[in-house]
């Protein structure tokens, strides 16, 4: 009935999958049958601290009840604190704006980048580099950013100018010219197929940049808020970007997105502005966020599932030689690379048979991102389900 109603209603841009979630606790979903299912993909990265969360939950119904939103004209307490946060936990000297999805979060970067592009230098600059398989979002610019040209179907045409992509980061030296502004790239790909990028190279790269007073932006809407395993992949990295911008996991699922940046002084008042981005709701949900996982974080538990979880992965990978040739990822941002396109196709759903979520990343990449929070229980269960899923297949 339902189904029904969703493909008479709803535009059909989503490969959907029928199943009616109506409850979930953690990293555990259940259906309106009552089948649960072990969820390695949280929403695709955004559940970071699991589902039916109650510090989340308490604190977006109290807030709820006060204020929701009051427009951008005002002071949003919210706000300015989760401002405060993010910019302390990233341990540069940034400042924030706040936005509603990954993409629009992108839209701002590429902003602050022409305009700095436009103020800094005799000759305007504004062409910004990406990479090959990189992901940056769906509106018309953020799909122009991306490097994948299946992304650049000419039904959508004409695109914004000033975007090329390059195979790796070697190959941008070549292709920085006197209008480059900026580089803009994901530390580990996520919707590419989950490929990390080398940390020399990407060193160098932000060296070599910063010598010409060119920006170095690092799109963190996947692996930023701690899926990387620190609070940033950048920390990781040990680089410091121009700007970065963060996503999906910040709220738990509330719309949100962040711009930060080190020109603080690059905006003034008219350049940019969002009606909901940094509405209270969003802002109050994502310090809750926050909050919970950097405690998690300190408590050593973090760590601990991502040494678990990658134990499983790694036993799991070894196991299946003919479906897999190896696992990739970082943190709890995880893939195994597969042999082939329909036996990938074929692992997915013989894992949602199980009662186990898992994603397709790439070409022939079974990606897992499951809630931050996830228990070891959960852990065990969902890889004891994916081997029953694999014996069926393989
Ligand atoms: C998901 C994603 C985006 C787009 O985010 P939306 O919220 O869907 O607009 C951009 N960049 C990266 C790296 C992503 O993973």
């Amino acid at each position: 009935m339902y189904e029904k109603m969703d493909k008479d209603f709803v535009l059909n841009t989503y490969a959907r999958n029928y199943v009616n979630f109506k409850q979930g606790i953690n990293a555990t979903l259940y259906d309106d049958k009552g089948k649960d299912y072990i969820d390695f993909t949280s929403g695709i990265g955004v559940v970071s601290v699991g589902h039916g969360n109650a510090r989340m939950a308490n604190a977006i119904c109290e807030q709820a009840r006060n204020l929701i939103h009051t427009s951008n004209l005002y002071l949003i307490e919210p706000q300015a604190k989760l401002a405060k946060k993010i910019v302390q936990l990233s341990g540069f000297d940034m400042a924030v704006f706040f936005a509603n999805s990954g993409a629009e979060a992108n839209e701002g970067a590429i902003k602050i980048a022409r305009k700095y592009g436009e103020r800094k230098f005799k000759n305007k600059k504004y062409k910004i580099i990406t990479l090959e398989n990189s992901f940056h979002g769906r509106t018309i610019t953020t799909v122009k950013a991306t490097g994948q040209k299946s992304f650049h179907k000419s039904d959508f045409s004409p695109y914004p100018d000033g975007f090329s992509f390059d195979k790796n980061i070697k190959t941008i030296y070549d292709s920085i010219d006197d209008e480059t502004i900026a580089v803009m790239i994901e530390l580990v790909q996520g919707e590419g197929g989950v490929w990390p990028i080398d940390k020399k190279e990407v060193q160098d790269l932000a060296k070599y940049l910063k010598e010409r007073g060119l920006l170095l932006i690092v799109d963190e809407v996947q692996t930023g808020v701690y899926r990387s395993g620190e609070f940033l992949a950048t920390n990781l990295y040990e680089i410091e970007p121009d700007i970065i911008t963060l996503a999906k996991g910040l709220a738990g699922g509330v719309p949100i997105g962040a711009v930060l940046t080190k020109h603080k002084d690059i905006f003034e008042p008219g350049d940019h502005g969002s009606t909901f981005g940094g509405n209270f709701l969003s802002t109050r949900a994502g310090l809750e966020v926050l909050d919970i996982l950097e405690s998690y974080k300190n408590s050593g538990l973090l760590d601990e599932t991502f040494l678990y979880f990658e134990e499983n992965l790694t036993d799991i990978c070894s196991k299946y030689p003919n479906i897999f040739n190896k696992q990739v990822g970082l943190g709890l941002m995880r893939g195994l690379r597969c042999k082939d396109a329909q036996v990938l196709s074929d692992a997915i759903k013989a894992c949602f048979d199980e009662g186990l979520l898992v994603l397709k990343a790439g070409q022939n990449t079974l990606r897992v991102l499951p809630p931050l929070t996830i228990s070891k229980d959960e852990i065990k269960e969902g890889f004891k389900r994916m081997k029953n899923a694999f014996d069926k297949i393989s």
